[in-house]
């Protein structure tokens, strides 16, 4: 093995250890599917020596690949089981939809830069990752064609939870999200049980718009 690659699995090792167990990610299924995914593939070829840092980092089109810890947590909020099919809207590079696709049994994922659709199925289909639809379009409309699903993720920080993704979830079902304002947020998981919702909030962060007609408009 050449000594670059063996320097990405340390540091992969090394990201699971100081990101993600130590700041408390539990969940076996969520630290097998991180410990397994080779985040290198997802990020440009002038990022691969920081694939693992404690960051985001640009993938063009002016977004960004979420902080490895930031994916675990949300990915953890979201209580993935393996018959659930999911929701993931704003698949940017493809990373958080390919961990959740070793975790569920399919994922759908939306993205609304078509040159990062693109890439982002090039990426899955070189990983032989199968359970995945991906497509290009507004997500913050859902995916009405596919529901209803068991959750719905979101990678882009909108005003608030589009209601429409509430009709969109099966009952027990989470949906996990940065809500606020353009420059920051609180990312948030709500849990719809009948005609009662459940809202929880994680944590501070920031993340890129949500564009599109129940998120923010185009700049
Ligand atoms: N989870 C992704 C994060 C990508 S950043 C990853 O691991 O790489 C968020 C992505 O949301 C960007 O690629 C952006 O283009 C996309 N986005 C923003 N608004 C959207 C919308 N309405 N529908 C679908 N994707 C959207």
């Amino acid at each position: 093995m050449a000594s670059h690659e063996k320097n990405l699995i340390a540091a992969r090792g090394k990201m699971l250890r100081d990101q993600l167990r130590a700041r408390g990610i539990d969940h076996p299924g969520v630290l097998e599917a991180f410990s397994a995914l080779p985040r290198e593939r997802f990020v440009p070829p002038e990022h691969t020596e920081d694939a693992y840092a404690d960051r985001p980092l640009p993938i063009g089109y002016g977004q960004t690949i979420s902080q490895p810890y930031i994916v675990a947590l949300m990915v953890q909020a979201l209580d993935p089981r393996p018959d659930y099919r999911i929701l993931d809207i704003g698949a940017g590079s493809g990373y958080q939809t390919a961990i959740l696709a070793g975790l569920v049994s399919h994922v759908y994922a939306i993205e609304r830069i078509e040159k990062l659709t693109e890439k982002a199925t090039a990426v899955l289909a070189s990983l032989n990752v199968t359970n995945v639809t991906m497509c290009t379009g507004d997500g913050s409309m859902g995916m009405p064609a596919e529901a209803p699903f068991d959750g719905i993720i979101c990678g882009a920080g909108g005003p608030d939870v589009p209601e429409c993704w509430g009709d969109q979830l099966t009952d027990g079902g989470r949906i996990v999200m940065p809500v606020g304002g353009p420059h920051s947020q609180v990312l948030v998981a709500v849990e719809k049980h009948g005609d009662r919702i459940r809202r929880r909030e994680l944590c501070g962060v920031r993340f890129v718009k949500l564009i599109g007609k129940e998120g923010w408009p185009e700049d």
